[in-house]
């Protein structure tokens, strides 16, 4: 069985990493992709809002697609999450299953950042996705690195967490840029300061 993990900090989740995981999904044969999370991640400060409504909301945004899932793993171990460490417990817990690691373009030119690369790298591949705003040039990165990248076709979607975090506190509609379950559990919430009506 194929699995691929879709991990972030999903603050909030948008169509973004929806498409990026079902365009993995379609061009890599996933049987599942299982959408992480993180607590807190390594190169970002503490989410807005917490663990455990983003895994909420992450769980509105897959209910719909037979082959998603929710994993809280990283919510609910807490502290900062380290990708390696949580693959290396999903291969002891899975070990018939081979994992692979969902990342928007940003993510693959900071690849050779990511704490314990080298480890990581020898347990799973990562499958890469175009993202506005940054390059998606394997050609960057050293070679043992490179071969670990698979690139899977996605159209170009110009939505990030941040963008949406700033509408809503501004008072502008996001409405169709996160699933519509998701809407409906952000104003149901008054999450990131949108309320019933002014966000529609
Ligand atoms: P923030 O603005 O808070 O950083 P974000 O929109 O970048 O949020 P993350 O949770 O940081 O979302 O991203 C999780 C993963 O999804 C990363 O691998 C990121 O590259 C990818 N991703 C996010 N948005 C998009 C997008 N619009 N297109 C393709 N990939 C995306
Ligand atoms: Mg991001």
């Amino acid at each position: 069985m194929k699995v691929g993990i879709m991990g972030g900090t999903f603050d909030p989740i948008h169509i973004g990493h929806m498409l990026a995981a079902e365009a993995a999904r379609d061009a890599c044969g996933l049987d599942e992709v299982w959408f992480m999370p993180s607590h807190i991640p390594p190169h970002k400060h503490e989410a807005g809002v917490t663990g455990q409504m983003r895994l909420e909301m992450t769980a509105e945004a897959v209910s719909g697609h037979p082959s998603f899932r929710t994993l809280d793993w990283e919510v609910k171990r807490g502290g900062v999450s380290y990708t390696v460490d949580t693959v290396r417990e999903l291969r002891r817990i899975y070990p018939h299953i081979e994992f692979s690691f969902i990342i928007g373009a940003d993510m693959v030119n900071y690849l050779p950042k990511w704490h314990r690369i080298e480890e990581l790298a020898d347990m799973l591949t990562f499958i890469g996705v175009n993202r506005p705003g940054s390059g998606l040039n394997v050609d960057d990165l050293p070679p043992w690195l490179r071969k670990t990248v698979k690139i899977a076709d996605m159209p170009l979607v110009d939505i990030s967490s941040t963008t949406i975090r700033k509408r809503a506190a501004a008072g502008k509609s996001i409405r169709y840029m996160v699933p519509d379950r998701v809407y409906e559990y952000m104003v149901r919430s008054g999450m990131y300061g949108i309320q019933s009506g002014t966000a529609d």
